[in-house]
């Protein structure tokens, strides 16, 4: 990770997990990464699965490295980088926030320095290595903190940098909450696949490898989406009478509706 090698979490939950999965399997030395958490448990766990260092002083911990991940619950944030103001060169850090609705404003305000932040909204796949996130750096951020917090966030997925930090709710409304919309679809499917007969784990596995076989047929095809969709359309044929249904009832402003309300909410969450 260029010349910023040290990262240090603040929180041990599943975000901080996933990245340090992310890291140690894209290279990073286990040595090169803290956590800090104030209950033994999960950073024990983490440290522990991973040989990276653990403390339940966040300050001790920011001290340590280039890179910051704010990776609490959003009502923490404030009184994490009260804290975290009181740390040597913190103006000179990278923070890195992955909390959603936290503003970079506020993250400075707390830390009371024009701190370089990058913030993040990442989605739950992030575990897998199969996130999508997106990123805003603020004027403070330099070309080498820039590269860094990309391949920080690579190691869990794919990232898209973005020029206003209002885009990071159109972000949460596609890909924050997007897994979501997905696992509905998948469930109205299995509902039907159990009404036809199929078994509860039949069901399941008839979903699942449609769903994974769409997704990468798109991942592997450079062709538009709507043209993979055609390409198995045959004008009178099963696929053209279900998608009929799905445009009789309106499916495009019922997804565009929902999505809509996830930004709306997202900018009243802000
Ligand atoms: P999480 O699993 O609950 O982890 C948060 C961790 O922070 C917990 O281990 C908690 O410890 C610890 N913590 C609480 N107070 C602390 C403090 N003062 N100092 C240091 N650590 C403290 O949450 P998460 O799912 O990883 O989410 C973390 C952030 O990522 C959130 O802001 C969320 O908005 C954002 N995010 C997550 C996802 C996702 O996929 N999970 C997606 C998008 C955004 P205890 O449990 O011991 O209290």
């Amino acid at each position: 990770m260029n010349s910023l090698t040290k990262v240090a979490f603040i929180g041990a939950g599943n975000m901080a997990k996933a990245i340090s999965i992310g890291l140690i399997n894209s290279g990073s030395k286990p040595e090169s990464i803290m956590v800090a958490n104030p209950s033994a448990e999960k950073r024990l766990a983490l440290a522990n699965e991973f040989g990276i260092g653990q403390t339940d002083d966040n300050v001790k911990a920011a001290e340590f490295a280039d890179i910051i991940v704010l990776a609490v619950k959003p009502h923490f944030i404030n009184t994490v980088c009260t804290q975290l103001s009181q740390v040597n060169n913190i103006q000179n850090k990278l923070i890195i926030s992955v909390a959603a609705g936290i503003t970079v404003a506020q993250i400075q305000q707390a830390l009371a320095c024009q701190a370089g932040v990058v913030r993040v909204m990442p989605n739950t796949p992030s575990q897998l290595g199969l996130g999508m996130s997106g990123l805003f750096a603020s004027l403070e951020v330099n070309a080498a903190q820039k590269s860094a917090a990309d391949k920080l966030m690579k190691a869990v997925g794919e990232v898209i940098w973005l020029t206003s930090e209002t885009k990071i709710d159109a972000i949460t409304a596609v890909a924050g909450s997007g897994p979501a919309y997905f696992f509905l679809f998948m469930e109205a499917m299995q509902k039907q696949a159990l009404a036809f007969g199929f078994s509860g784990e039949e069901s399941r596995m008839l979903v699942q490898q449609t769903a994974l076989g769409a997704a990468q047929m798109v991942a592997h095809n450079n062709i538009d989406i709507s043209q993979l969709r055609e390409n198995v359309t045959s004008k009178g044929g099963t696929t053209f009478a279900a998608l009929e249904q799905f445009r009789e009832n309106g499916l495009e402003q019922i997804v565009s509706g929902a999505m809509t309300a996830a930004f709306n909410r997202a900018q009243e969450m802000a």
